[in-house]
């Protein structure tokens, strides 16, 4: 049997890996535009390769995808990030977990990982075609036929899995190509827009702190409702970004049209502490040393930095004895630091991480990853309408699919 895997990133060499590991009669054809394998796996997680998530449990871990978690569950019980931990590290590549749950190898060299690939594919049933654009897919009565831009004849196999990717980061080759050719073989691609990007803001003082990071705010945008996400971020030279912001994006990122109007959002540097006792606690501070300037008061709870912006947008004298500061002002610091207000203007366009949205999930068996509308056809990886939060939850899901895909075929 003739198998084509169209597009080598983390899906289609889990896909082609299983099948391999499986069944070894097969002939694979994995089909990659590039001129090398697991381009955007090598440059994920800033070129260490977030492989994946420490989670262990997998309820917990499929609650990080604000799309497609359902679907998803079958795959994932099959090939949970445990799994992928294990295949990686039997495979030769000891695996770390950091504080933050995230997996990187050992090395912190994502290169590492696409070589466990490139070494099973050392193997004669395996044609990895480099350099080789897929542009068109028909299907007949044999299975499919595969055409190519380089005009070659037709390749004819029975199977066919697209692992085309998304279109996020255009330039590692992931142009959006897959969402034609599912459509071409009867497929619905539902709405696509960018994810997990960092925001820009309509106010240019983020820059005066840029770098300044928090390990816990909650951030609450204010679209048809509000949607908030707790979890550590930092101001940019442009806005905002980490992690919460990477989140609220993905949760957003249906509801807010950026060429339309600023998204109003306000950040809490406490969550867990009410104004009352933050205000309570400032209290205290302020009779311990009433002669202490303003600026100063407040950097006993924010840092100094910040603490000069507030002064400055609410027209307070930094130098004032703390003691001398009316109490309305010192209420409106507080709130202004629970609630801090600022207009998203636009996202990060280009350079987000992942694409929401991509070929609909009724269409497809969560079982086996093929297609319910053309039999022999298989999909994987971020061309499916699923995608997750920072932390190893894309990559877990293309490793997952891929898989399972896999497993079927072979
Ligand atoms: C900068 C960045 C950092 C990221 N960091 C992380 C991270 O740390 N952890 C994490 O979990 N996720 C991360 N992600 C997301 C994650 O990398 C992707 O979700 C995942 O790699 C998607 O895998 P895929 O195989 O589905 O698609 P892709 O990796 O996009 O692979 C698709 C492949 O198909 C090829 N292709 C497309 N069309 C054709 C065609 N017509 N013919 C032949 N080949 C074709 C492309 O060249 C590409 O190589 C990051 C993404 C980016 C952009």
């Amino acid at each position: 049997m003739n198998v084509a895997i169209i597009g080598g990133g983390a899906a289609g060499l889990m896909t082609a890996a299983t099948i391999l590991e499986k069944n070894s009669e097969i002939n694979i054809f994995l089909i990659e535009k590039n001129n090398g394998l697991g381009k955007k796996v090598m440059i994920s997680g800033g070129g260490r390769c977030n492989v994946t998530t420490g989670i262990r449990d997998v309820r917990t871990v499929l609650t990080n995808y604000p799309r497609g978690s359902k679907f998803l569950s079958s795959a994932m019980h099959q090939f949970s990030p445990r799994d992928i931990y294990e295949w990686f590290e039997s495979h030769g590549v000891p695996l770390k977990t950091e504080r933050d749950a995230r997996v990187f190898p050992q090395s912190d060299n994502g290169k590492d990982i696409v070589a466990v690939f490139e070494q099973l594919f050392r193997h004669p049933n395996i044609h990895v075609l480099l350099n080789t654009s897929v542009t068109q897919i028909k299907k007949d009565k044999k299975g499919f036929q595969i055409f190519f831009k380089e005009n070659e004849t037709p390749l004819q196999v029975e199977k066919v899995v697209l692992t085309t990717g998304g279109q996020a980061y255009r330039h590692t080759g992931s142009t959006g190509d897959g969402y034609t050719f599912a459509a071409s073989l009867g497929h619905s691609i539902t709405k696509l827009t960018p994810s997990l990007n960092a925001f820009f803001t309509k106010e240019t003082w983020p820059a005066q702190i840029s770098g300044l990071s928090f390990s816990k705010a909650t951030i609450t945008a204010t679209c048809s409702k509000p949607i908030s996400f707790t979890g550590p971020f930092l101001f940019t030279h442009k806005g905002l970004s980490g992690p919460a912001i990477f989140a609220l994006s993905s949760l957003i990122t249906f509801e807010w049209d950026d060429s339309k109007q600023p998204l109003n959002i306000s950040i809490d540097l406490f969550p867990d502490i009410s104004e009352d006792a933050l205000r309570h606690k400032i209290e205290t501070v302020i009779a311990s040393n009433p002669k202490r300037n303003w600026l100063n008061t407040m950097a006993t709870i924010i840092p100094k930095s910040l603490a000069l912006i507030v002064c400055e947008k609410l027209s307070l004298s930094p130098e004032k004895h703390t003691g001398d500061v009316p109490k309305k002002d010192l209420i409106r610091s507080l709130s202004w630091i629970k609630s801090i207000p600022l207009h998203v203007k636009g996202r990060d366009a280009g350079d987000e991480f992942v694409t929401a949205g991509g070929v609909e999930l009724t269409e497809v068996n969560p079982s086996t990853m093929e297609s319910n509308i053309c039999p022999g056809l298989f999909f994987a990886g971020e061309i499916l309408n699923i995608d997750g939060f920072t932390g190893g939850f894309n990559l877990q899901a293309s490793w997952a699919t891929g898989h399972l895909a896999g497993e079927n075929i072979g």
